[in-house]
């Protein structure tokens, strides 16, 4: 049974396998978005804990150490104990992650399952990770070694906390590094614990480390430190462009990027309705609109515009919305006050700039940071609503003549992260999947990500890519090495 209180174990820094508190003695608070109530105090990592962190990471990662001189199958078995570990305190963790993010619980475990998926499928891959024999001129053999890049910091988000960590740790820890991870200040309960898992798994010193703490404070120490030698950051574009720009200012540290959207979902008149309009519904009000590639724009042909507007209407009206913990809540807050008031300005931008507003448009309840599932009709490619990543519950949906000139509106934005059609006519999906500039295309269905498939943005939606076989190299450097032989035979 879902538990509203689940006892807080964890709230010190991680570091080393230990749990400490910050040099400066420093603590945030962490809110229930539900109730806008505090949780707890958490202690705030800044660059002396940070550079404590780097310590032990680098000392884990030092040759000859035991992380370094595992066998990888070792490794492989390590990280496949941690996953038995989070399948074991399952329920716990998503008690814990709804509680300081506000999903529904059920989400929550959705969430968890993917990323006990996300692990295993990395721990596949410790001991299957090997470079080439190159056939070069002359009297050479010339191998490539595939050595891990080192120290990684990871950045994350508040969205989906216990996913996005174990997006970082599954790559990272399967290609022999080591990572220092800080959790969003949001939702830093899910990733402590994860280190106490991680601990318990088995994984020496220094290996994990996890460290709560504000962006431009902890945040800030590991894209600029001298000694990290990657960072993987998950967030929205403005902040990854400082750390870009950090990171190059600092070492030239390497970069993963996993940034903001504004996705588009084109719906052809040749398409089921129904399934057109559900799939659009949950394209958008899933994890309440926080979602990098929520179909923030969804495209409806001329034809069938108004019978899709009812549909989306009435599907938008019949979603719960309440407390996470509440039986069959689909939608429960935003993560934070910050959130709400830039969802509801851009609500009222929408209103202002003469959008129709089909439904919703305002606060939902009486306390913590609900929003009203909200629809905008009539809009515009020129208006904020249009243009700008909301992050939040609001559907806002364009009418379109021709798919070419809907693939034209789609590309027209500085993201590309996913985009879907829906359509049963192959030429048009075929047509659609080639043309548009997004790193993930969905045709009859949005938003369906698996481990072993690459995830990742074109254009200003990031650098890099994560899952997926591609996105093993984003954690390994490449070494040439070439021996000179007596005779070549
Ligand atoms: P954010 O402000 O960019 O924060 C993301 C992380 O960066 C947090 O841990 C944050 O710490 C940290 N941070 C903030 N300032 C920093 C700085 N100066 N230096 C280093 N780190 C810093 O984003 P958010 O508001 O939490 O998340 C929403 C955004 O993330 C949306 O734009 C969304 O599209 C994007 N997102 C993208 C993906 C994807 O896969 N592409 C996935 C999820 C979310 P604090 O918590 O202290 O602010
Ligand atoms: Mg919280």
């Amino acid at each position: 049974m879902p538990n509203a209180n689940p006892e807080i174990k964890y709230t010190k820094l991680f570091i080393n396998n230990e749990f400490v508190d910050a040099v400066s003695k420093k603590t945030f608070t962490t809110l229930n978005p539900a109730t806008a109530e505090k949780i707890i105090d958490v202690a705030a990592a800044d660059k002396a804990d940070v550079d404590l962190a780097v310590e032990a990471a680098r000392k884990a990662f030092a040759p000859g150490s035991e992380w370094r001189s595992m066998d990888p199958s070792a490794k492989g078995k390590l990280i496949h104990k941690f996953a038995d570990l989070i399948q074991r305190d399952r329920s716990y963790l998503a008690d814990l992650e709804s509680v300081d993010n506000g999903k529904p619980v059920g989400d929550s475990d959705f969430d968890i399952g993917m990323a006990i998926d996300c692990l295993r499928y990395f721990a596949g891959w410790s001991d299957k990770i090997h470079g080439d024999t190159i056939p070069v001129d002359g009297n050479f053999m010339t191998i490539t070694r595939k050595e891990p890049v080192g120290v990684v910091g990871a950045i994350i988000p508040w969205n989906y906390p216990i996913l996005m960590a174990a997006w970082k740790l599954s790559p990272a820890l399967t290609t022999g590094c080591t990572v220092i991870l800080k959790p969003a200040e949001q939702t830093p309960l899910t990733a402590l614990y994860l280190g106490a898992l991680a601990k318990e798994a088995g994984f020496p010193p220094g290996v994990v480390n996890i460290l709560p703490g504000l962006g431009p404070q902890a945040g800030a120490a590991i894209s600029g430190h001298l000694n990290i030698d990657k960072v993987a950051f998950t967030g929205s574009t403005d902040i990854g462009r400082l750390i870009m720009g950090s990171a190059a200012a600092s070492n030239l540290k390497r970069v993963t990027l996993e940034l903001g959207g504004k996705s588009p979902l084109i719906i052809c008149a040749d398409s089921d309705l129904d399934q057109a309009a559900e799939i659009a519904h949950g394209a958008i009000f899933n994890n309440h609109g926080q979602n990098c590639c929520a179909g923030s724009r969804t495209f409806v042909e001329a034809s069938i515009y108004d019978s899709f507007i009812a549909k989306a209407k009435a599907l938008a009206e019949k979603r719960k919305v309440g407390d996470p913990f509440g039986d069959g809540v689909q939608q429960g807050p935003q993560i934070d006050e910050t959130q709400f008031k830039k969802i509801q300005d851009l609500i009222d931008s929408g209103k202002k700039e003469g959008a129709t507003c089909v439904t919703g448009g305002g606060r939902w309840g009486e306390k913590g940071y609900f929003i009203q599932p909200t629809i905008f009709a009539d809009v515009q490619d020129n208006m904020r609503i249009a243009k700008e990543e909301i992050f939040g519950p609001v559907q806002s949906i364009f009418k379109f003549s021709d798919i070419n000139e809907a693939i034209e509106r789609a590309n027209a934005t500085k993201y590309g992260l996913a985009a879907g059609i829906m359509t049963n006519d192959i030429n048009k999906a075929l047509l659609f999947a080639q043309s548009v500039q997004a790193g993930s295309v969905w045709v009859n269905c949005f938003d369906i990500v698996f481990a072993n498939a690459p995830f990742g943005g074109y254009k200003q939606s990031g650098q890099g890519r994560e899952l997926g076989e591609v996105s093993l190299k984003e954690y390994l450097e490449t070494k040439t090495v070439t021996i000179a032989l007596t005779k070549k035979v």
